[in-house]
């Protein structure tokens, strides 16, 4: 699957996947348009041409077998899935979401996106949901990846954008801290960055409970236990201002909330740290000197530190590191969260979370409910208020909530409690999905609409930078299967929206610009055009049409942070125990995590064939002195037990976790799912669940 070097057939693309979004070019054979070769796009800066194994097979997405190019509806309950036209399956969709809202009301009535659709669609869902259904039950599974760190960002700068600088400049800095974030597996072509910047003399430090192939690259690997990465934090927060390491002029100038900070750091001294996280002193030490005696230092988190019930405090407390030595907001330096979906930065702009308008604003600001209503010809008093955050709303299923529309997720799979959350959809009146495959959520549906995927439909995603990009359309979809912008006109002029919805996507963009104008995440002065030319346009992007045009974006807070008086705050948090801790009867902790080779619920790679062979099943990672304990050897089945049901597994004993912790991937389902053990415990401020950490015991499968 070697890409091939740059061909003037090319169309030039992204990749389905994960956020960096690599930028590659796909060529279709003449005679048969499903067949497609990738090439090298080396003039995109982000990847360089480089692609992992995901993205270097990707096209197998479109020419699989498994492919829906049929509706599938269940005429009678219990009954089987079977072919239908269009005609019956949208007609079936629109009766079953309006009978719901008569016979219940609009808030029984909910909607589920998905960080991986297009920026068009998350636009479209949202203002479906809210006009064409009239509901505030609209939430997404972005919830589940980095809801925590946009929290955090949000309360410490006035404005979350994954990285605020371009991911090159991690190549430029002097040290970083990675916490909870495996680029190795996660997204290879990321790593080059992190190399270079070794290369150069820069120190990285990883912060993982496991020794993952990033953490083998690292210059310090600290290993804490999971849920206590917010003491470490603290903990080096209290030695940086023990050794004098603070900037105490850019304290006074850029931030605020500073003497509560140092006073939780102080409390936190490091031999309690290291009896709370099973970090050495000595190790503890050496991070703070790494990051305190290079020029420039970046922190930047991934899903670690962020799924967990106390995921906000827990990236305020990182951040607090870059406030207190001066490095938020200064050239190659500050904070950053590495996104995981494909477009997990803009999925979360525009919106179709349960709190939120386009351009990242508040559905309960006025100002803002005021113009989003004018850019769509309504009453701002009929756009309905918050709704349920995503868990909340799957576990309000068959009960508050009775009719589901559902793009671009799989939540039997990737939600956490999954078991129950399988319940609570089965316990539906009525669910519509829309899918590329028959997932393990669409397998349940009672209509399932075949949709078109990413090289055959044109859209804009959001990088982890930022950086708004033009996926573009490189083969035409198989007859049969309609684009989920269609889906939406279609079924708005059914549900009686007569003025319908775009179906084309750079009209789509044109008023999700209009849309976002003056809002944080301003996209009003980017266009497709713009985005071909310039590889990309980092939002904030104004439109000026009486001034030059806005060069986007690609550096924030250079000058000022967002907030009211452009200060920075400090995050006031202490450490607290995970929601459920190890006791006797579940001993153990579990974490879970992803492969190189599978991608989320994994409804796309375990479809890929190379990928298949390459991670065909979940495992157990566990300690040699665990497995001894337990009776296993490397292979044997493990039964992983918690609070919330069972999941079998072979045993993958490995010196690279702690003894007192096991780690699962979660792309599967069956009886390897590791989301059936997971425990929903939100963070209260972002809803975000606690999928990095839970009690369990573990024992041989057969005794
Ligand atoms: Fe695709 Fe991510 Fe792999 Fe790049 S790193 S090829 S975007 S999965």
């Amino acid at each position: 699957h070697a890409p091939r070097r740059g061909d003037d057939r090319a169309v030039d693309t992204h990749c389905p996947y994960c956020s960096l979004q690599c930028g590659m070019g796909l060529v279709p054979a003449p005679d048969r348009p499903t067949r497609v070769a990738v090439t090298e796009r080396v003039a995109f800066p982000v990847n360089r041409g480089a692609l992992c194994g995901k993205g270097r097979t990707a096209p197998a997405l479109l020419a699989s077998g498994a492919r829906l190019t049929t509706p599938l509806v269940r005429r009678s309950p219990g009954g089987p899935l079977e072919e239908a036209d269009w005609d019956e399956a949208l007609a079936r969709v629109a009766e079953g979401l309006s009978r719901t809202r008569e016979q219940h009301g609009a808030d029984a009535v909910g909607v589920f996106g998905g960080g991986g659709l297009t920026n068009e669609k998350a636009y479209l869902l949202g203002k479906f949901a809210r006009l064409v259904l009239g509901t505030s039950q609209i939430d997404y599974n972005g919830r589940f990846c980095m809801s925590s760190a946009a929290a955090a960002g949000n309360k410490a700068f006035g404005l979350d954008r994954g990285l605020p600088f371009p991911l090159a400049d991690v190549a430029r800095t002097d040290c970083v801290i990675l916490v909870g974030s495996n680029p190795a597996e996660t997204m290879p072509p990321a790593l080059r960055y992190f190399t270079d910047m070794r290369q150069r003399g820069g120190k990285l430090i990883v912060v993982d409970p496991r020794r993952t192939r990033t953490a083998e690259q690292a210059d310090l690997h600290l290993a804490p236990r999971p849920g206590t990465d917010l003491a470490l934090a603290l903990g080096m927060l209290h030695l940086i201002v023990a050794e004098g390491r603070t900037d105490e002029e850019y304290i006074a100038e850029r931030t605020t909330g500073w003497p509560a900070a140092r006073a939780a750091a102080m409390a936190h001294w490091p031999e309690l740290v290291e009896r709370i996280t099973g970090v050495p002193v000595p190790q503890l030490r050496e991070a703070v000197r790494y990051f305190c005696e290079a020029r420039s230092a970046m922190v930047l988190t991934a899903r670690g530190p962020e799924q967990q019930a106390k995921g906000t405090d827990t990236v305020g407390a990182w951040i607090n590191l870059t406030l207190a030595t001066g490095r938020a907001g200064r050239p190659l330096s500050g904070y950053g969260c590495l996104t995981g979906q494909g477009n997990g930065q803009g999925g979360r702009e525009h919106g179709q979370k349960a709190d939120q308008l386009p351009g990242y604003r508040s559905l309960t600001d006025p100002a803002a409910r005021a113009h989003v209503a004018e850019v769509w010809g309504v009453d701002p008093d009929s756009l309905p208020g918050p709704g349920r955050s995503a868990y909340e709303l799957l576990d309000a299923l068959g009960r508050d909530v009775r009719s589901l529309l559902l793009l671009g997720s799989n939540p039997v799979v990737s939600a956490p409690r999954a078991a129950h959350v399988e319940e609570r959809i089965r316990a539906l009146d009525f669910l519509a999905v829309c899918d590329v495959v028959l997932s393990e959520t669409a397998e349940l549906a009672d209509v399932v609409l075949p949709v078109a995927q990413w090289a055959e439909e044109t859209g804009t995603m959001t990088n982890l930078e930022g950086r708004v990009l033009l996926r573009r359309r490189a083969v035409t979809p198989p007859p049969g299967v309609r684009s989920d912008l269609e889906v939406l006109n279609s079924l708005a002029t059914r549900l009686g929206w007569e003025k319908g919805f775009p179906t084309d996507a750079e009209e789509a963009f044109a008023e999700l610009r209009r849309a976002s104008a003056g809002g944080k995440a301003d996209y009003s002065g980017i266009t497709y055009r713009r985005i071909a030319e310039e590889d990309g346009v980092f939002w904030p992007c104004p439109e000026s049409p009486d001034g030059p045009r806005h060069p986007g974006t690609p550096r924030l807070f250079l000058d000022r942070f967002a907030t009211p008086d452009g200060r920075a705050r400090f995050a006031d948090v202490t450490h607290r125990a995970s929601a459920e801790e190890p006791d006797e009867e579940y001993p153990l902790l579990l974490t879970t995590g992803r492969v190189l080779a599978q991608y989320q619920s994994g409804a796309q790679t375990r479809r890929v064939p190379t990928l298949n062979s390459a991670a065909p099943g979940a495992f157990v990672q566990l300690h040699p002195l665990l497995a001894e304990r337990v009776g296993v050897q490397d292979g044997d089945p493990v039964a992983v037990t918690s609070r919330r049901g069972r999941a079998v597994a072979p045993a993958k004993v490995s010196r690279d976790i702690r003894p007192d912790t096991v780690f699962m991937p979660f792309h599967w389902a069956g009886e390897g799912r590791a989301n059936t053990l997971t425990n929903p415990a939100l963070d209260p401020t972002s809803r975000m669940p606690e999928f990095k950490v839970c009690a369990v015991r573990v024992e041989r499968a057969d005794d």
